[in-house]
């Protein structure tokens, strides 16, 4: 047999191609074609990059026509007509509508990127360093996201020990049994706690990697409350929930908050392209110029297909409409499938969802026996017991209830 460069080549720290063998060389819309031509329908979405699906028409035109024009895409930071109609879009669209001042930041290609300059801003901004984050959070790969990650097998990958980090519990760690936040006001308002200040709290509303777990708005509501109180800076991670994940452009638009810090990054670009952005209050705008730098912070390409995007589906409400409409259906679907195991339920919100299964090791099954039928979808959460389903956000009633007709199988598959 030849061999597998894959094999053979590519670090062991590979991951998605363990579970997923096949070598994908097509993909339009909800479905990705392997090399040997078999049509994958695809709930994962590129872990929540590509909110519209592969290759929306319109956006990929306009990639080939900007690349066939000679378009710039490599920049820096350097101005570029591209930035330019980015940037306006983006303020026209999102942040003007949602009555939002916000200074915007490349910080580089990726989310993580985005973490680390929100971190980074708020240790310069207050001159405090230590940093509180959730359990079963999850902000990226890198020391300072990794620092605020509450996995620790994922920190353990950092080698050394990370630092100025605590984890807190997330929304409903407690059952309900606990009033939320009073022990936090409490430590830091009583100035023998020991605990000190911290420069900012990080947050995701929904844990994305960490299991589904879907914060409630008033409790995002109350974090908020309290830090503003403390002068403390919240920050809302919106890598994986916002860009219309939950149903709304950002992922806390119900909770009337306004964060002082947002990281956006995954289908900002609308196109499964590199690009993150961060958001911030105009008064947190102190970092001077070259204090935080890098090479990849304009991708031209990723401005071209991410401002026809916010233009495409969201300068009205009628694309968020008929997103809810499909986000119950999601619901309903799943909340039946979930009927044919004891235990199992519902958990996440909008399309950034799925099942918990009372045996982790269900959701693994589950997800190998959906691949076998010729689907992609995840798993979440500490011990992998939650099956995750991301399907692209422009998916039509067929192809959503073909991918409910494949998970119902691959459950009784892995149960039965
Ligand atoms: N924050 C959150 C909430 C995420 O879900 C992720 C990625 N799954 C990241 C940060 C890191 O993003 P990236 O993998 O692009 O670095």
């Amino acid at each position: 047999m030849a061999t597998d460069i894959f094999e053979t080549r590519e670090s062991q720290v590979r991951s998605y191609c363990m579970n997923w063998p096949a070598t994908f060389e097509r993909a339009s819309g909800a479905y990705q074609w392997s090399e040997d031509g078999t049509k994958y329908l695809d709930f994962f979405s590129g872990a929540g990059a590509l909110n519209y699906g592969h290759n929306h028409p319109e956006l990929r035109d306009l990639v080939v026509e900007y690349v066939a024009n000679d378009g710039v895409t490599h920049s820096m930071d350097m101005k570029t007509p591209a930035k330019r109609r980015f940037l306006e879009t983006f303020e026209r669209i999102i942040l003007e509508p949602r009555n939002l001042d916000y200074k915007v930041m490349f910080p580089g290609p990726t989310g993580t990127n985005t973490v680390e300059a929100a971190l980074k801003l708020a240790r310069k901004v207050t001159g405090r360093q230590h940093i509180l984050s959730f359990t079963n959070a999850f902000h990226g790969m890198t020391l300072g996201s990794l620092s605020v990650t509450g996995n620790s097998m994922k920190r353990k990958g950092a080698g050394i020990p990370l630092t100025n980090s605590s984890k807190i519990p997330y929304d409903d760690y407690f059952d309900g049994d606990i009033p939320d936040f009073l022990w936090l006001e409490r430590v830091l308002e009583d100035s023998g706690s020991g605990v000190d200040k911290p420069a900012a709290v990080i947050v995701e509303t929904v844990q994305g990697e960490g299991g589904l777990n879907a914060a409630r708005m008033e409790w995002l509501k109350a974090l908020h409350d309290l830090l503003k109180r403390h002068k403390i800076l919240l920050i809302v991670d919106d890598v994986q929930a916002g860009c219309g994940r939950t149903g709304k452009f950002f992922s806390f638009e119900d909770a009337g908050i306004v964060p002082d810090i947002v990281c956006v990054s995954k289908s900002i670009s609308g196109y499964g392209l590199a690009m993150a952005l961060t958001l911030f209050k105009p008064e947190l705008d102190v970092w001077e110029g070259g204090e935080h730098n890098g090479t990849f912070r304009g991708n031209n390409l990723a401005f071209v297909t991410g401002a026809r995007a916010l233009e495409l589906f969201w300068s009205d409400d009628s694309f968020q409409k008929e997103l809810a409409g499909r986000i119950d259906e999601l619901k309903q679907g799943l909340e039946k499938i979930a009927e044919h195991v004891k235990g199992a339920y519902v958990k996440g919100r909008g399309f950034l969802t799925g099942l918990h299964f009372p045996n982790p090791d269900t959701a693994g099954k589950v997800a190998a026996e959906a691949y076998k039928r010729n689907m992609l979808m995840e798993t979440s959460g500490p011990e992998d017991e939650v099956v995750k389903l991301m399907p692209p956000l422009t998916i039509d009633s067929e192809d959503l209830q073909k991918g409910l007709k494949i998970l119902e199988e691959a459950v009784l598959a892995a149960t039965g």
